[in-house]
């Protein structure tokens, strides 16, 4: 499953810089230290652009302009959140009720395009999933596949799923594809933190600094963010999460408002964002409280 594949690479010997989810190629490393280099997209940049003005700008990674490779390829280079760690335990979780926008949504039913690889995502996971005509031709929609995985996972109901986690110095897990119901997503949470009730505190406070900040935030307030994620980071000493992945977070049309914390309807332009960080917030609370 060519998306979820994974390098881990040795930086001068220093440390390893460990890519958890997306496709392998899109990252490298960046030209200054502790920088990393992201395959350019216009709206992402956009996006890290104006968070640098924004009262999130501590939640997300400094960006540091584009550049290109001698090869003419384009890259957006940003702060490198596993830089200060040392030998971190990561996780990437996802953050909403739905992982497409309505724009692809829109564009599947003029056009579609039903693709094989999606297909094969699909029987990946579960090969009873497709359905008779998917079986016969092999094929997939995107807003079908993306709507599958929402349901498979937490995403529909808990509005954030965990796309992988990457333990220190131990093996990198992304088999969460079928986590679904809310006990499962506590107990892998709880794995993740090792257990410690200190750890579970610096990451409550974390995130409900994010809460409150996102609140008031000019960004927050005028975007929908689809398929972003929550990057948790943490040693034996720190525990910080970063907002990341902006390539389908979009400016709202200037006559629709959203909350983030009401289901999605179609032309709402809703993203859960906000149920997902409640939830995430509870699970927390319930393990330090536990
Ligand atoms: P996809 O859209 O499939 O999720 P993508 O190509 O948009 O992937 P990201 O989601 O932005 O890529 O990042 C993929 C992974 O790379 C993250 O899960 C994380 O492990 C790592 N990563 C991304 N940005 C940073 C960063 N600033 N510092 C450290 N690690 C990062
Ligand atoms: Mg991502
Ligand atoms: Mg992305």
């Amino acid at each position: 499953v060519t998306s979820l594949l994974t390098f881990t690479r040795t930086k001068q010997g220093q440390y390893e810089w460990i890519q958890l989810v997306g496709h392998p190629g899109t990252f490298k490393e960046g030209l200054h230290d502790g920088y990393i280099l992201k395959e350019l997209s216009e709206k992402e940049r956009r996006c890290c652009e104006l968070l640098q003005h924004d009262i999130l700008k501590d939640f997300v990674p400094k960006y540091n302009g584009t550049v290109k490779d001698e090869e003419g390829k384009h890259y957006i280079e940003m702060e490198d959140l596993l830089s200060s760690f040392h030998e971190p335990c990561i996780m990437d979780c996802k953050i909403g009720v739905r992982t497409y926008l309505e724009e692809d949504l829109d564009k599947s039913e003029r056009d579609p395009e039903p693709r094989t690889d999606l297909y094969e995502k699909m029987i990946a996971i579960d090969p009873t999933a497709p359905t008779e005509k998917e079986n016969e031709e092999k094929k997939i929609l995107k807003p079908r596949y993306m709507i599958w995985r929402e349901n498979l996972s937490s995403s529909e109901d808990l509005g954030f799923r965990i796309e992988a986690i990457k333990k220190s110095r131990g093996l990198m897990s992304k088999e969460f594809q079928r986590i679904k119901e809310r006990n499962e997503v506590r107990k892998h949470l709880t794995e993740f933190i090792a257990n410690s009730i200190p750890r579970a505190t610096q990451y409550l406070n974390r995130l409900t600094q994010l809460r409150s900040t996102c609140l008031r935030s000019k960004f927050f307030q005028t975007h929908e963010l689809i398929g972003s994620s929550l990057l948790f980071v943490h040693d034996t000493t720190r525990a910080l999460i970063w907002m990341i992945d902006f390539g389908k977070t979009r400016l709202l049309p200037s006559n629709i408002h959203i909350t983030h914390s009401k289901p999605w309807v179609r032309g709402t332009h809703e993203d859960g964002y906000l149920i997902g960080l409640d939830n995430l917030i509870l699970l927390f609370q319930e393990i330090i409280n536990d």
